[in-house]
């Protein structure tokens, strides 16, 4: 017989982080521009009286452990009281990516059987178009006060966020319960096919939680003032709403006003210290501060990631405005942090332009994560910078499975079971500095959100005069990546690019439709008849899409 520790068996829960942070942190501030316009502030004691009220109002509204509360919303203190009010209470907090086409919205709230939808007031006209698709939805909630309510509305019972929280008395004691029971939703639609959930429970967030505020990971402090630019339904702002309260730092947040001026004046007025963000945000805040003449009087640190970081974005941000950018690699499935280019002691020792090279690979895996690149047939590859292989994972924020399907993600790597594997192709050097090299996954990722190139090609299939079609991803100076068509033409049939784009008007969100169409003769094809994406991008790239 083992024997046993004698230590307290405390479950690892969500609502440990909010209580702790009104506790030792709880007039640490809350800012958050409002999609009502205003500014709103308040601190982490109040955040956490009112997510205890919202407990009790999703209680009151039939509620049960189990049951997941959509969000349509973008990052602001509400949302943050959801995360913690509905995961605190054993609910799960299904965050829906509000810039998806709306039958993918549909599509994935119903696939999650969500029974609440907490919305913001300005999206309530998609809430309203989509609702009749929405059968399992009880309530609606619109994140506003009395005062901004719709007067009409063809929501059936449209509820009001403030109103149900003021008939709440607060007087809650957040539940015990298995650390293992799931906490949050968030949806993926990075792979081939419909998206997937992944469900994460209160253990894995908090481990991720730990591990992402170290010295080595993100580095954050009570010393911060946070203010994550990545969206609440990008996977969990990156965690960020769950380490500030485990810090007890000051935290910022944009609402839907990520424009280069907005975000400016707010790291200014608040004195932001770090950030995170995808490659493009900062590429339109630089753009704004160089235009204008502008620096930066508090802002130290950011976290990049999502897609990779340009070496260029780096450079300006460290060499022109003494921004600190930690260029890291994660994905929904991870929780998501995999990756981060953090240096050691050894490697300061390195030349500057050696060290450079590093900080822009995706970096090491933090303590929690264990990696391998892998050949296609799941022998292990060496870690010599040089061989690449198919990216894998395992570890205590890595998915099992996805929400709802029975088959298992994962792969075996010489023989053992129990690997995740990410899409991603990548080398591996000696020190264990991770680089993503290629993507083994058809999608293509524009300013921090997914195209399914499979999607684009079922559509331009679709047009009576496309004989074949297949998208790639172009390097994009803003965007990081745009879709470019190549297609080829039934015999005799004279489309033209301009009918073949429009042809995807009303059949996909505006952003995904393709920057471009080249009309070829042959598409390239495997000995067993797939697509060789691989020669194609190497065909295409150094392709330049139109108005760059
Ligand atoms: P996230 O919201 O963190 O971007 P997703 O699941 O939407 O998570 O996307 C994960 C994918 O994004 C990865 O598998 C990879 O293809 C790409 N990605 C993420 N970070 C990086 C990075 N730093 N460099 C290159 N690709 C990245």
């Amino acid at each position: 017989m083992a024997l046993m520790g004698q230590m307290m068996a405390m479950p690892l829960l969500i609502s440990s982080l909010i209580k702790h942070a009104a506790r030792h942190a709880g007039e640490t501030e809350i800012v958050s521009k409002r999609v009502e316009g205003d500014v709103h502030r308040y601190n982490w004691a109040q955040a956490e009286v009112r997510a205890r009220q919202l407990a009790q109002a999703l209680n009151r509204l039939g509620c049960r452990p189990g049951d997941r509360v959509g969000t349509l919303a973008w990052n602001g203190y509400r949302h943050l009281e959801i995360y913690y009010g509905a995961a605190g209470s054993g609910l799960v907090c299904h965050t829906v990516n509000p810039r998806l086409f709306p039958e993918q919205i549909a599509w994935i709230v119903n696939d999650a059987r969500d029974r609440v939808l907490c919305f913001d007031l300005n999206l309530l006209p998609l809430v309203e178009k989509l609702a009749p698709e929405m059968p399992s939805i009880q309530h609606f909630i619109c994140m506003t006060d009395a005062a901004h309510m719709p007067s009409t509305t063809s929501l059936p019972g449209l509820l009001c966020f403030e109103t149900l929280l003021d008939a709440e008395d607060g007087h809650y004691v957040w539940p015990e319960f298995d650390e293992n029971t799931a906490c949050s939703l968030c949806y993926t639609s990075g792979t081939t096919g419909n998206p997937k959930g992944a469900l994460y429970s209160h253990r894995s967030t908090l481990l991720h939680t730990y591990a992402s505020a170290l010295p080595d990971a993100l580095d954050c402090s009570a010393r911060d003032v946070i203010l994550p630019v990545v969206p609440m339904f990008h996977v969990n702002a990156w965690g960020l709403p769950y380490s500030c309260a485990m810090i007890g730092c000051k935290l910022v947040m944009p609402g839907p006003f990520l424009d280069g001026q907005s975000l400016y004046e707010l790291f200014e007025t608040e004195r932001v210290t770090f950030s995170a963000g995808v490659p493009t945000v900062w590429l339109g805040l630089i753009s704004y501060v160089k235009a204008n003449g502008l620096k930066f009087s508090s802002f130290k640190r950011t976290v990049i990631g999502g897609s990779a970081c340009p070496p260029a974005l780096m450079k300006t941000l460290q060499d022109d405005f003494g921004v600190e950018v930690i260029h890291a690699w994660g994905m929904t499935e991870l929780s998501p942090i995999g990756t981060l280019s953090r240096l050691s002691a050894k490697q300061l020792g390195l030349p500057k332009e050696a060290q450079q090279r590093l900080l822009e690979k995706q970096g090491k895996a933090i303590f929690g994560i264990d990696m391998a690149i892998a050949d296609d047939d799941g022998r292990a590859l060496p870690w010599d910078g040089e061989a690449f292989g198919n990216l894998l994972v395992r570890g205590h924020w890595v998915i099992d499975q996805y929400y709802g399907l029975t088959a298992s993600p994962l792969v075996a790597l010489d023989g053992e079971p129990g690997w995740f594997p990410t899409g991603d192709v990548a080398t591996i050097d000696a020190d264990g500095f991770m680089q993503i090299t290629d993507r083994s996954k058809d999608v293509i990722k524009s300013g921090g959100e997914w195209i399914s190139s499979i999607e684009l090609e079922n559509i331009a299939m679709a047009h009576p005069d496309v004989q074949e079609a297949a998208v790639i991803a172009c390097t994009h100076p803003k965007w990081d990546e745009r879709p470019l068509l190549v297609v080829t033409r039934k015999p005799g049939a004279a489309l033209t690019r301009e009918a073949m784009l429009e042809f995807f008007e009303g059949r996909i969100a505006k952003w995904q439709i393709p920057d471009d169409v080249v009309f070829v003769e042959e598409i390239p094809h495997t000995a067993t008849g797939k697509i060789q994406k691989l020669q194609l991008r190497q065909r295409f790239k150094d392709y330049r899409l139109p108005g760059i």
